[in-house]
């Protein structure tokens, strides 16, 4: 049976962080009840069009899903399993804000099923944090790994890294604490300025948020090398997990190129019958996606049927993000033809990527300029 992950996007955040270009809004707990109900209904029309799939993953992101009450995750897990056939690996995954997070919730969070914690931490220094805009301290953060850890098997630390000011030994300190923690993952995500959030107005107005680019290499060199000699295998461009078991199942089915509903506002989701593969993406506005589903049924606001050029595109570039890189026998599959031997040779002397056998991926070195080794082999 083909498999499937669920992706359940839930909108809302405290406050909007300066640096955030997802699809979020300011918390308004009053909407929660209509929302779930939009999203269980709207899980019943993926059934539909997905048809009986292996479930592999369930994943709560956001905005900040640990805002929704451990109930109605519980309601919406449950209904995924009646839904799907749930595979004995399943991951239930939900992404958290630290200050979200005590001794009673992580209780309810593990009665619901929940047994893997993003956490985003972000950073262990009070001034990064405020710079970031987060609204937890160095201590909360510290103090909801630790208690994390007593109740859910697989915890993730998330850290952002390359905010203006930052040098290479405060990275290292925050890496260091990450490890110290104990736990199993741990996400370093650099942070990069997206237009229309407020680290990118400031960028319009002269004020750089960010490490200059230069430097911006040294702090991913950092991350790497400092996790790799803590025991931390690098199986993604910024994730990190302590062995197999601990990586993110849910992130390597996007990683992978395989099929995920995506529920909720504004989420993506990518489905393949009979050789065909569609993306869409749902209603925005949690307003929106709720009168959407009360008329349709449904909150798809965009369907695309990918052509081959695209699906393999895409492939490629979710592909070599990953150690275990792509499949080049998959990717002539999806494409059509083959990609250009004596362009990847080309890399292969330049030391951006390997091959072996079947498999393609890129070294660390191809990891830093992967857009632009994508874009040469693709052109
Ligand atoms: S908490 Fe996360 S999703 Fe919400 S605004 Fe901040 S970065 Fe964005």
């Amino acid at each position: 049976m083909d498999e499937i992950a669920l992706y359940i996007h839930w909108p809302y955040c405290a406050r909007i962080c300066p640096y955030c270009d997802f699809n979020v809004y300011k918390n308004k707990p009053d909407t929660t009840r209509n929302l779930v109900a939009a999203i269980l209904a709207d899980m019943q029309y993926w059934r539909q069009l997905s048809g009986p799939r292996r479930l592999v993953s369930i994943h709560f992101g956001g905005g900040t899903p640990s805002l929704l009450p451990a109930k109605n995750l519980r309601q919406i897990i449950s209904q995924a399993r009646q839904l799907w056939n749930a595979a004995e690996s399943l991951e239930i995954g939900l992404e958290a804000n630290p200050k979200d997070i005590n001794k009673q919730v992580l209780r309810d969070w593990k009665l619901a099923g929940i047994e893997r914690l993003s956490i985003g931490v972000q950073s262990f220094d009070d001034y990064a944090l405020k710079f970031l805009g987060r609204d937890h301290d160095a201590a909360a953060a510290r103090k909801a790994l630790e208690a994390a850890q007593t109740e859910i098997p697989r915890v993730s630390a998330d850290l952002i890294y390359g905010w203006a000011g930052q040098t290479l030994d405060m990275l290292h300190k925050d890496l260091r604490i990450a490890v110290q923690s104990g736990v199993s993952h741990i996400s370093a995500y650099q942070l990069t300025i997206e237009p229309g959030t407020a680290f990118g107005r400031a960028g319009i107005r002269g004020i750089n948020k960010a490490v200059n680019s230069d430097h911006s290499a040294d702090f991913f060199e950092l991350a790497t090398d400092t996790l790799s000699a803590a025991g931390f295998e690098k199986y993604e461009v910024s994730n990190f997990a302590k062995n197999n078991a601990n990586r993110s199942r849910h992130n390597l089915v996007y990683w992978q190129g395989g099929d995920y509903a995506g529920v909720g506002p504004g989420a993506h989701g990518r489905l393949t019958a009979r050789g065909v593969r569609t993306a869409t993406i749902a209603t925005l506005k949690p307003k929106d996606y709720i009168s959407a589903v009360d008329e349709t049924g449904y909150a798809i606001k965009e369907r695309e049927t990918l052509d081959a050029k695209a699906w393999a595109e895409e492939y490629v570039l979710m592909g070599l993000r990953i150690s275990s890189g792509i499949s080049l026998s998959r990717y002539k599959q999806i494409s059509g033809h083959g990609l250009a031997p004596e362009r990847i040779a080309e890399f292969e002397r330049a030391g951006l990527l390997v091959t072996s056998k079947d498999k393609l991926s890129a070294t660390v070195q191809g990891s830093l300029v992967l857009d632009t080794v994508c874009r040469e082999l693709l052109s």
